[in-house]
């Protein structure tokens, strides 16, 4: 069985107080259930309050990003070991966000990857469709592609330790989310190319979340998908009573 992963991303919001504040009313709202892992990723500026508020509730954190790059004259830029060295566990990477406004590409997606997994950080790796590709029938292309080059160079060992994040783009923050079937579809499309990929073992151990506009009213339907491992939220992470909901689908 995998256990779910159910993960916060802040985006953009959220001051050091703002996020003790959540935390705060958030950990009494899910003590004492074992059923999901938690990560809650903040901006960069509120990973050390997180960490020291979550204290030991079992409650992981991630960043949003990392460069890959050890350490260099990247202005703005924050290091995999900067992370580490504050217990954080977690970065996403590859985000749409950090696609589409950003300029990752499929090639940066993984030297990023490769640098979270040598600084022991668990990659929260996300893949999706625009709503464009949807439209022209290429989901699976688009899909195959963008996890078999994130995955380039990368032993099954280390593969297993990776999360996926299926997030379709058309559906973040639109409040469109893609059916429970239409996940469930995409995902095993991509559980069988990781099966190509680094074999049967690995594809079945990873966990693929879905993102995209989930809410406290949809997360079950999503959630109890077989393919569906987890969820990747949005705007609905921001407020703890609603990512409580979520986390006990
Ligand atoms: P929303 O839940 O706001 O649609 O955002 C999804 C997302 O991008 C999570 O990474």
């Amino acid at each position: 069985m995998r256990k779910p992963v159910i993960a916060a991303n802040w985006k953009m919001y959220k001051t050091p107080a703002q996020a003790q504040e959540f935390v705060t009313a958030f950990l009494p709202l899910v003590a004492g259930q074992d059923r999901a892992e938690i990560v809650l990723c903040p901006s960069a500026t509120s990973l050390a309050t997180v960490v020291a508020a979550v204290g030991g509730s079992g409650i992981a954190v991630g960043g949003q990003n990392i460069h890959q790059a050890e350490e260099g004259a990247y202005t703005g830029e924050t290091s995999a070991q900067m992370l580490t060295a504050l217990k954080v566990s977690h970065v996403i990477i590859g985000h749409s966000e950090r696609r589409q406004y950003f300029c990752e590409t499929d090639e940066i997606v993984n030297q990023k990857v490769h640098t979270a997994l040598k600084h022991g950080l668990t990659p929260i790796l996300c893949i999706g469709e625009l709503l464009e590709e949807r439209e022209a029938g290429k989901t699976e292309e688009v899909l195959l592609k963008q996890a078999s080059i994130a995955l380039k160079g990368i032993s099954a060992e280390q593969a297993k330790q990776i999360v996926v994040a299926y997030e379709p783009v058309w559906a973040i923050g639109t409040g469109k989310t893609a059916t429970p079937e239409m996940a469930g579809e995409a995902h095993f499309m991509i559980r069988t190319e990781i099966a190509r990929l680094q074999g049967r073992e690995v594809a079945d151990a990873i966990r693929i979340l879905y993102g995209g506009s989930v809410k406290p009213d949809n997360a079950a339907s999503l959630l109890n998908q077989p393919e569906i491992d987890g969820a990747l939220v949005g705007g609905a992470s921001l407020v703890a009573e609603s990512f409580a909901k979520i986390v006990k689908f």
